[in-house]
């Protein structure tokens, strides 16, 4: 990374973003706009329209008009893979740029930004750009006089609503596959973080994305999100964001067209450690890296450290070391390690959850507060804090800040209750030398990802979806395509 290059970008005035419908900007129908603050000083970067009811139904009205009149599921499957390509091409091309844009918007350190917004986006445009003229139907096994065929589908037009942590990684798990099988989409991204996921709609404009194909609404999640929730002519949601808001959009679907509602939602992952760990000092640092990476707002952080007590004083310790080493600040500069908390909302929830947990008799061992207030930026230190019990208040609620609680167990089965003892079941991981438990902890565990010895990381090539209250249905990998399509089947008497 070229700190010269990063400056040169941040310096740029950063122009007011409109709607994007039917390949034009618009402007909110009753000309509202919305300040976007950047957590890095707290000062406003830039405006977003402010999107009204009447915005969000007339990118569904061009989204669906673009879906019936065929002119993106009609194309040769090897012409939208020829622009979903292009797209990711161009998304690379300027990946810095978006880089900036995105962690002026949101916070997030641009070392982690930089490999995991634009790369990852581009990387996972491709892979279903790759991917969509290599899936076939099916023929199904049927008596000698009748055909039976499986078709796939685009399901037509698709909702997706995306939160602020990491706004164009998050969007390309929507747009990749919904687009690679014909939909239409319209895009709403987070009140606190649009401006890079904008600026790749557009891009996709520029690689030759049929106008109407891709509209993205910004505005309040309350009132574009909501029109998108209840409209009667969006066919799927596709969500990553909060349970609160998961369950309204249930809602929403109850109360409309029955759309179908996928939710990947929150989580209070468990990373157990076993005194037979095959390296203490790794699996210390990289539970520190596991939680505290863009300030812990990491769907799958592994925000619950429970530890063998044989182990406990000594691993708290370690993780306390490595947590201190950690550079929080300038989220632009090359050497930090932690950027801003996304928002000053966010970071007032994040010191009541410290408040909490003290208050319900835990230890804070390092951090607990806010830190460069003299910035006008939202930073906190990465904290850590002990005595965390099972029913505590950081064990069950699921903070989406820098905060790590401990607990000790005795036993493997302790380990298990403890690790299965919320509502959430998005990550975990396991640390042990021992085969046959690692394998046992994989299945015991109640999560859709599950790591062992090692924390986080995983690609596109493997499904991200929660059990329980963190949600349903994946993004990534092919499976994530099963959301975006509906099977038809066909049956021909011979
Ligand atoms: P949020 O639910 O507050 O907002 C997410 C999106 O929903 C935003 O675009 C917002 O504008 C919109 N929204 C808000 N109210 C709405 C309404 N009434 N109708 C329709 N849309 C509405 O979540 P957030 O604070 O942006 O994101 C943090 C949450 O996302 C955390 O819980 C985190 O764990 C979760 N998350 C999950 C994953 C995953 O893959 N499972 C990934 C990242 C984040």
């Amino acid at each position: 990374m070229d700190q010269s290059k990063i400056n040169a970008l941040r310096a740029q005035t950063v122009a007011a973003f409109d709607h994007l419908i039917d390949g034009k900007h618009v402007a909110a129908s009753d000309g509202g706009r919305m300040n976007i603050v950047s957590p890095i000083d707290g000062t406003v970067l830039t405006t977003t329209a402010a999107g009204t009811k009447a915005d969000m139904e007339a990118a569904i009205a061009s989204a669906r008009a673009a879906f019936e009149d065929g002119r993106w599921a009609g194309q040769p499957p090897a012409a939208r893979k020829k622009v979903l390509l292009k797209w990711a091409d161009l998304i690379e091309a300027n990946a810095l740029e978006l880089a900036v844009l995105g962690v002026r918007d949101n916070g997030t350190e641009i070392g982690m930004a930089l490999k995991a917004e634009p790369g990852s986006a581009a990387g996972t445009i491709r892979y279903y750009a790759e991917a969509l003229d290599k899936l076939y139907g099916e023929i199904a096994a049927t008596p000698s006089d009748i055909l039976g065929m499986i078709h796939k589908e685009p399901v037509g037009v698709v909702g997706a609503i995306i939160p602020w942590n990491f706004p164009m990684m998050i969007g390309a798990w929507k747009l990749g596959p919904a687009l690679a099988m014909g939909n239409s989409v319209v895009l709403k991204p987070s009140e606190t973080a649009s401006l890079s996921l904008m600026r790749m709609a557009e891009l996709a404009h520029e690689a030759g994305l049929p106008p109407g194909v891709l509209n993205a609404v910004t505005g309040e999640g309350r009132v574009v999100g909501e029109a998108m929730g209840l409209s009667m002519d969006v066919d799927v949601l596709a969500f990553t964001g909060s349970g609160t808001t998961g369950r309204r959009l249930m809602e929403y679907a109850a109360r409309s067209n029955m759309k179908r509602v996928y939710l990947e939602l929150g989580g209070k992952s468990p990373n157990i450690v076993f005194a037979d760990a095959p390296n203490l000092d790794e699996a210390a640092k990289v539970a520190a890296g596991g939680i505290f990476r863009n300030s812990g707002q990491v769907c799958v952080a592994g925000s619950r450290l429970l530890v063998e007590a044989s182990i406990h004083d000594e691993f708290v310790a370690a993780v306390a070391k490595a947590s201190e080493a950690m550079r929080v600040g300038d989220p632009l500069k090359v050497d930090t390690h932690i950027g801003a908390v996304n928002s000053d909302v966010q970071l007032r929830a994040n010191l009541g959850f410290v408040d909490t947990a003290v208050s319900e008799g835990g230890q804070v061992i390092t951090g607990g507060g806010r830190i460069l207030e003299e910035t006008g930026g939202y930073y906190m230190a990465p904290t850590l804090v002990t005595g965390v019990t099972r029913d505590a208040t950081l064990s069950q609620k699921e903070v989406f800040g820098p905060v790590l609680g401990v607990t000790q167990f005795e036993t493997e089965e302790e380990a298990v209750s403890l690790a299965n003892s919320t509502v959430y079941g998005l990550a975990g991981a396991a640390w042990t030398s021992n085969l046959s438990r690692a394998h046992k902890m994989v299945r015991a565990v109640r999560t859709g990802v599950m790591h062992i010895n090692t924390y986080g990381g995983a690609d596109g090539t493997v499904p991200l979806g929660g059990v329980g209250q963190s949600g349903n249905g994946s993004d990534k990998s092919l499976h994530a395509i099963e959301k975006y399509v509906n099977l038809k089947t066909v049956w021909i008497k011979l």
